[in-house]
C-alpha cells in the first residue's frame, strides 16, 4: 500500500483537498492556539491603525472646525493630534508595521507547528507563510479598514484618539527621528521635483491634440513663458520711442501729438536720459483749440522701471498703479525705452492690433521659408513670425534682445548690406544696413538636414 507521504511528493501542484488534509495532518498545540489568537488581535489592532491613517487625513475642513470647537474628550484629542499632522503620521506607520512584523513572526510559528515541510515542500511553506499570510494583512489589516474608515472618519477618529495619543507619547523618540530623516530625503529630492518652466511647455506639448486651437495653444504658451519674460525683451527701444522736449512750444506740439498719435508721451529736459515726467493726450484735450499754453502743469509724473524687471511683476504694479506706461531705465539710470500695458499683455495673448496701429511695417512673408522682418524685431516676435520654439537662439543669444543684436552678436561686427550669417539651418541676409545699425533682415529657414541620411 503507497503511504499517503509518497501520494503526496508525486503531486505538483497539491489537490486542494489532500492538501487541506495534509496541512491539518498536525492539529495545533497549545502554543499555536496561543499565537493564533494573538494573531487575530493584532490583526484587529492593525485594522484599527491604518483604518486611522484614513480616518484622520479625511477629515473635511467642516469636521476639523467641528472637532477643533468641541469640548468632548475625544474631539480635544483628535484636535490635538492633527496639529501634528507628520507626527501623528509617523506613530501610525511605526505602530502598524510592528503589528504588521509581530503578525508575520507569529504566523510563522504557527504554520511551522501545524504544517509537515516534507509533506508540502519548501516552495509551498513558503507560499502560505508568505503569500497567505501577506493577503490576510493586506485585506483584513490594510484594504478593509480603509474602506470603512473612508465613510466612518470621524467616529474612527474618535474611537483612536486615546490610544494614539498614547503611543504618540510613548513613541516619540522613534517618530521624531523618522521626521527628521523624511525632512532630509525631501530637502535633498525637492530640487528635482520642481516644476520648471520646461516641464510645463513639455506637458503642453504632449496633451496637446487636434482638437486643441492654436489661439488657445499660443495663450497657454505665452502664460508659461510670461514670468521668464523681462522688461528689456519686449519695450519700444528709446530710439523708436516719441517723446517730447520741455520746452516745445504748444502749437508746435499740437501738430507733432497729432501726427505720432500716441495717448502717452515721456516729456525730457536736456535729453531722453533726463525725463521730466508724461504728458497724456486725454489732459490735452480741454485746450485743444488754443494757440498758447503753459502744458507744463499737464506732464505727469514718470513712472520708471529697469531692464531687468519680469514682465509680471510689472503688470502687477501696472495694475496696482494705475498706469499704462512705464520709462525703463538701464544700469546707469540711463533711458533705454518705455514699455506700456499692451506690450506686455501681448505677450499673452499675441500682437494686439488697435484702431491706430500700423500693423503692415513689422514683417513680410516672401513664402513658407523666407521672412523679411526689421532689425529691431523682438527676438520673442521673431519666434513668433516664425512660428518656432526661440530655445537654441535663447540659449546662443548674450545680452541681445532684438534680431539685429542676435546678428550682431553672431557676426561680432555690424554687418553691411547682402552679408550672410548662418545659425544652425538659418540664414540671415543683410537686407538693409548703415554703419550704426541693422535695419531689415530676409530670413532663410533651411531645411533641416536630417543627420542619420
Ligand atoms: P492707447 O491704445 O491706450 O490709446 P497707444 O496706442 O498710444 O495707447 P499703447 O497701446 O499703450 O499705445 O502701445 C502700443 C505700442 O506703442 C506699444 O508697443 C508701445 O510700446 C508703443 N508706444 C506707446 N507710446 C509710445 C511712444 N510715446 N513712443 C513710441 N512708442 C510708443
Amino acid at each position: 500500500m503507497t503511504e499517503p507521504l509518497d501520494i503526496a511528493l508525486e503531486i505538483d501542484p497539491p489537490d486542494p483537498i489532500l492538501l487541506t488534509e495534509l496541512l491539518f495532518m498536525q492539529s495545533p498545540g497549545g502554543t499555536e492556539m496561543i499565537a493564533i489568537i494573538i494573531i487575530l488581535i493584532l490583526l484587529a489592532c492593525s485594522a484599527l491603525i491604518s483604518g486611522s491613517e484614513v480616518a484622520y487625513f479625511s477629515l473635511s475642513p467642516v469636521q476639523i472646525k467641528e472637532v477643533s470647537e468641541s469640548k468632548v474628550e475625544s474631539d480635544v484629542k483628535v484636535d490635538a493630534l492633527l496639529q501634528h499632522p507628520e507626527r501623528l503620521l509617523a506613530t501610525i506607520l511605526i505602530l502598524n508595521n510592528l503589528i504588521n512584523i509581530a503578525i508575520v513572526v507569529l504566523s510563522s510559528v504557527v504554520v511551522e507547528g501545524m504544517v509537515d515541510f516534507n509533506v508540502l515542500g519548501v516552495f509551498w511553506t513558503y507560499f502560505i507563510q508568505i503569500g497567505v499570510v501577506t493577503f490576510i494583512i493586506l485585506m483584513a489589516g490594510e484594504v478593509l479598514p480603509k474602506v470603512y474608515a473612508s465613510t466612518h472618519n470621524l467616529s474612527l477618529a474618535r474611537l483612536m484618539s486615546t490610544p494614539l495619543t498614547g503611543f504618540a507619547i510613548v513613541l516619540k523618540p522613534l517618530s521624531r527621528s523618522l521626521i527628521q530623516m523624511g525632512a532630509m530625503v525631501k530637502k535633498r529630492v525637492k530640487k528635482d521635483s520642481e516644476i520648471t518652466v520646461g516641464h510645463l511647455e513639455h506637458a503642453m506639448e504632449i496633451t496637446k491634440d487636434e482638437n486643441t486651437r492654436t489661439d488657445e495653444t499660443r495663450i497657454l504658451e505665452g502664460i508659461v513663458k510670461f514670468g521668464n519674460i523681462d522688461v528689456k525683451q519686449v519695450m519700444t527701444p528709446r530710439v523708436d520711442t516719441f517723446a517730447l522736449e520741455l520746452n516745445t512750444d504748444f502749437e508746435e506740439l499740437l501738430s507733432l501729438v497729432v501726427d505720432k498719435g500716441f495717448s502717452r508721451i515721456p516729456v525730457f529736459r536736456e535729453s531722453l536720459d533726463d525725463v521730466a515726467g508724461v504728458l497724456y493726450l486725454k489732459d490735452l484735450i480741454p485746450f485743444i483749440k488754443m494757440r498758447k499754453l503753459n502744458w507744463h502743469k499737464l506732464v505727469r509724473p514718470a513712472y520708471f522701471v529697469p531692464e531687468s524687471k519680469k514682465i509680471d511683476d510689472l503688470l502687477n504694479e501696472f495694475q496696482e498703479s494705475r498706469r499704462h506706461l512705464a520709462i525703463v531705465v538701464d544700469e546707469y539710470g540711463g533711458t533705454s525705452g518705455i514699455i506700456t500695458l499692451e506690450d506686455v499683455i501681448e505677450e499673452i495673448v499675441g500682437e494686439i492690433t488697435d484702431e491706430f496701429d500700423d500693423d503692415d511695417l513689422n514683417y513680410t512673408k516672401v513664402d513658407a521659408q523666407t521672412y523679411i522682418l526689421e532689425g529691431k524685431t523682438p527676438l520673442v516676435d521673431m519666434y513668433r513670425i516664425l512660428e518656432i520654439e526661440g530655445d537654441r537662439f535663447e540659449e546662443s543669444k548674450g545680452e541681445s534682445d532684438t534680431l539685429a543684436g542676435f546678428i550682431i552678436e553672431q557676426a561680432g561686427k555690424i554687418p553691411l548690406k547682402n552679408e550672410r550669417i548662418d545659425f544652425e539651418e538659418f540664414t540671415f541676409i543683410i537686407e538693409a544696413a548703415d554703419r550704426r545699425k541693422v535695419r531689415q533682415v530676409k530670413v532663410v529657414m533651411n531645411e533641416q538636414v536630417d543627420e542619420d541620411e
